[in-house]
């Protein structure tokens, strides 16, 4: 069976340039960077290049750039690096604000730390298309009890695709709690948005993970600004300048830097390719399948999101039937505990529970053609019938 794969932002399948210049890696070539013989010499040789062509589309310095695991981890690390580094209150209080919409790896990160003795969440809100609601954060911020540690907004959401308005949230950051570190999770925005030219480079910390690029799984970085200390998650050998003890995966690092390349190598003509099949998918999905509703306005989501409502329809029962066809997509709110738990990314932009849960992500990125979305939209139709049937 043919399979159509609307799940880009989920992972997007490893380019072949990207593979190819992890080959030798993967076939042979090895060595750790922290040694000084020819073999790890080589390896540091390798990590550096890499380091720098990363730095560049991150528009950051060389030394400014933490490998990490991937997104989770450069997140987690911008959250309680930022927090550890932070002196807080005389009485040791401080406040830890994010947008309602954050991934887990944000979010999850900063309820965990509000776990901690003397530390407050406050959790910006949204507006119905899912855009961080500037004048309420600046709200927020006013009342801040306690002096901010870090503030964590997006660069685009990884549900619905709505792109942030970056530079309003960091000015009013700035102004309100200019002690604090900006950090933006870009892991979805960096498949689409030029980073270097972006309001993402003004934030102090900016999170981006190589397989959401067509790069490999377990890869990703952490752009540290200016030298600023940062508390490192793991302590050990010392290695990313004492920000990220462990030997460096260099294969990896290797990996995010040809993604990175790939990306910007052909960024305006896949995006205005990848937009325009998205929006025959989003309209033929509204054409042909009743109550159909696009979940936030197409110009302000990232080219490859398509999130749509169906009316009437819990997302598990499409998502197996739009499978059973060859379809691939999400509901974009993956739990690992399988429980249905309605999108927090929905709910935070005004949908009920059931809205919420009527909701299906098919998300179209560098593999995706006209066959793929022809399958999604003869398939779609059907399905729900079937469901409201
Ligand atoms: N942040 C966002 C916005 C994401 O979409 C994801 C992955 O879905 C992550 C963080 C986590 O990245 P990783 O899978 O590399 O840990």
């Amino acid at each position: 069976m043919r399979v159509a794969y609307l799940d880009h932002a989920a992972t997007s399948p490893l380019r072949p340039a990207v593979a190819e210049a992890m080959a030798p890696f993967t076939g042979g070539r090895f060595g750790n960077p922290s040694g000084s013989h020819r073999v790890a010499r080589a390896a540091s040789a390798a990590l550096e290049e890499a380091r720098v062509v990363v730095a560049a589309h991150l528009g950051a310095a060389p030394s400014e750039v933490v490998f990490t695991s991937g997104g989770t981890e450069a997140d987690n690390l911008a959250v309680f690096g930022a927090l550890g580094a932070c002196g807080g209150s005389p009485g040791g209080d401080v406040t830890v604000v994010c947008s309602a919409v954050e991934h887990p790896a944000v979010l999850e990160a900063c309820r965990a730390a509000a776990r901690r003795p003397g530390v407050t969440l406050a959790l910006a809100p949204v507006d119905p298309a899912g855009a961080v609601d500037v004048e309420r954060l600046d709200g927020l911020l006013a009342r801040a009890t306690a002096p901010v540690a870090v503030v964590s907004v997006m660069a685009a959401n990884n549900e619905v695709g709505t792109v942030q308005p970056l530079d309003e949230v960091i000015d009013v950051v700035r102004r309100r709690a200019p002690g604090s570190r900006f950090h933006t999770d870009a892991v979805q925005a960096a498949a689409w948005l030029d980073l270097s030219r972006s309001a993402a480079a003004r934030a102090d910390l900016v999170s981006v993970s190589a397989h959401k690029l067509g790069g490999p799984t377990g890869s990703g970085a952490l752009v540290v600004r200016g030298g600023a200390p940062l508390e490192p998650l793991f302590f050990g050998g010392g290695q990313e300048q004492e920000r990220r003890s462990g030997t460096v995966d260099v294969s990896g690092a290797v990996g995010l830097a040809a993604a990175l390349v790939a990306v910007a190598a052909e960024r305006d003509t896949e995006t205005a390719r990848v937009r325009a099949l998205r929006d025959r998918l989003a309209d033929g999905l509204r054409e042909t399948v009743k109550g159909a509703e696009e979940s936030a306005p197409r110009d302000q989501v990232l080219p490859g999101h398509c999130h749509m409502r169906f009316d009437g329809v819990e997302q598990e029962d499409l998502l197996l039937l739009l499978d059973a066809a060859g379809v691939c997509a999400a509901a974009g709110s993956a739990c690992a505990s399988g429980a249905l738990e309605p999108s927090h990314v929905l709910v935070a932009m005004g949908c009920t529970a059931a809205e919420a849960r009527s909701g299906v992500r098919f998300s179209l990125g560098h593999t995706t053609t006209d066959a793929d979305v022809e399958a999604a939209l003869l398939a779609a139709g059907p399905a729900v019938e079937r469901l409201r049937g």
